[in-house]
């Protein structure tokens, strides 16, 4: 029987998140199935930069989303992957044949190749939904942004949508996290067009518990809340599952683009800069600021896992000076192979080594610190849980899978990461890995390798 895969992603649902007492569906699918419990994000384990690794099977370093937010030459305007206009813009930049580098592969083009097609009803940020087949219009595939219906397609599916599974439920409760009638619209969405259409692959992605983590952090009661929303809307999908989705050849995977941690200490870096000698001008926002001393200008992004971007002339004593500013107020401190060469120090770690370094990205990141290795927030900060760095918790996503193809009651303690999935999927349906994606087939998962 032909295979089929559908790939739920859960934004920031943390391996050590599933429970028998919120999570009961998830918990016993993990029993049944295998489960891969030392999964790993990307680095910086942001959303936009997970979703581009999950759809392209490349790392930060290849495909060139290094950031959700990001300082672009040459003039180091701040750019939002949230949006599809910057994100349009970005993917232009990455395309100019100055920077010398191929076009990256993704998903949604090896299925094209192959005759296959791809299904995608997703509710997270514009930038998220269209990383995930971003070009779905040309490839003929049906991408639902559920909440935008200027990126769905083809033309006419979100009136569609709309007329079938009625109009979008508000996105949002009362205390800022996502609607638990939003999830429900989205998965019913997804199972009706499965349902209606058949592909290759089915792509949801729900944005919770990402939001109640943010807002009100991991162990909190709104956040006990997402993860009971999220378990009831993923035992409606395995409900349809072994009702009749197994029996069509469905791979069913569960998974998150990263995890969440929780900060415990606040970091004040506008005003180390301005003690270090620094002559520091902070955005509105606070989110931007540039740190400029004796000739070279930094362009630094106050975040929990931040960096920095320097176009002009780099001089040895701003760099240290700028170095030295965050050593005490990271857990970890990157700099660009090429920097670190002209001005070693062995306490900073080089940017080749986490795999996202780029021509258009910053040449230096940092994650700020808490205590025991809890994330640190920047100061002012109104968010609790974090994730964007390299700690423990922020890069443990959850990865269970199930199916025919996939072994029964299984944990892989093998490494596995984000870009390891498009290739295994690819994989279980037979379809050729192009040879650019660098992720790994995860061949341990599957029941006979030898039928693949
Ligand atoms: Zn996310």
């Amino acid at each position: 029987m032909k295979a089929r895969v559908l790939v739920m992603v859960l934004d920031a649902f943390c391996s050590d998140m599933l429970s028998e007492k919120l999570t009961p569906n998830l918990k016993r699918f993990a029993r049944e199935w295998t489960s891969v419990p030392a999964a790993r994000s990307v680095f910086p384990s942001e959303t936009r930069v997970c979703a581009s690794s999950l759809a392209s099977g490349c790392w930060p370093e290849r495909h060139g989303i290094t950031a959700n937010y990001q300082f672009l030459p040459p003039d180091g305007r701040l750019f939002n992957s949230g949006l599809p206009e910057d994100l349009r813009e970005w993917k232009k930049r990455l395309s100019e044949p100055a920077l010398c580098v191929p076009p990256v592969p993704d998903l949604g083009r090896a299925l094209a190749g192959a005759g296959r097609s791809l299904l995608t009803v997703a509710a997270a940020s514009d930038g998220c939904c269209s990383l995930l087949d971003w070009d779905a219009a040309a490839l003929g595939h049906t991408r639902l942004v559920v909440r935008t219906p200027s990126l769905c397609t083809p033309d006419g599916s979100h009136e569609d949508m709309v007329r079938a599974f009625g109009p979008v439920p508000a996105v949002r409760e009362a205390d800022g996290t996502y609607s638990p009638a939003l999830m429900a619209y989205t998965v019913s969405v997804l199972l009706g067009r499965i349902d209606a259409d058949m592909p290759d692959v089915a792509l949801c992605w729900l944005p919770e518990p990402d939001m109640a983590g943010h807002l009100f952090g991991t162990r909190s009661m709104q956040h006990d809340r997402a993860l009971s929303v999220i378990d009831e809307q993923c035992g409606r999908v395995m409900e349809w599952w072994e009702k009749k989705g197994r029996d069509q050849g469905w791979q069913l995977l569960f998974m998150a683009d990263h995890g969440m941690d929780d900060a415990d200490a606040q970091r004040d870096i506008p005003a180390a800069l301005q003690a270090a000698g620094f002559e520091t001008t902070v955005a509105e926002d606070g989110q931007a600021i540039t740190a400029v001393m004796d000739g070279s200008t930094f362009r630094i992004l106050n975040a929990a896992s931040g960096h920095a971007r320097l176009d002009g002339p780099c001089g040895e004593k701003p760099l240290r000076a700028l170095i030295e500013t965050l050593k005490p107020l990271c857990h970890d401190v990157f700099l660009a192979d090429a920097l670190l060469q002209r001005f070693p120090d062995p306490g900073v770690r080089p940017l080749s080594g986490a795999r996202c370094s780029h021509a258009l990205g910053p040449q230096i990141r940092f994650t700020l610190a808490g205590s025991d290795g809890n994330p640190g927030a920047p100061s002012g900060s109104v968010k609790i849980g974090f994730h964007g760095g390299c700690g423990k918790r922020e890069m443990n996503p959850l990865l269970l899978a199930g199916g025919r193809l996939l072994r029964s009651r299984y944990e892989s303690l093998k490494p596995s990461a984000l870009p390891d999935i498009a290739p295994t999927v690819l994989t279980m349906l037979g379809v050729p890995v192009p040879e650019r994606m660098q992720g790994r087939v995860l061949t341990e998962l599957f029941a006979d390798t030898g039928t693949l």
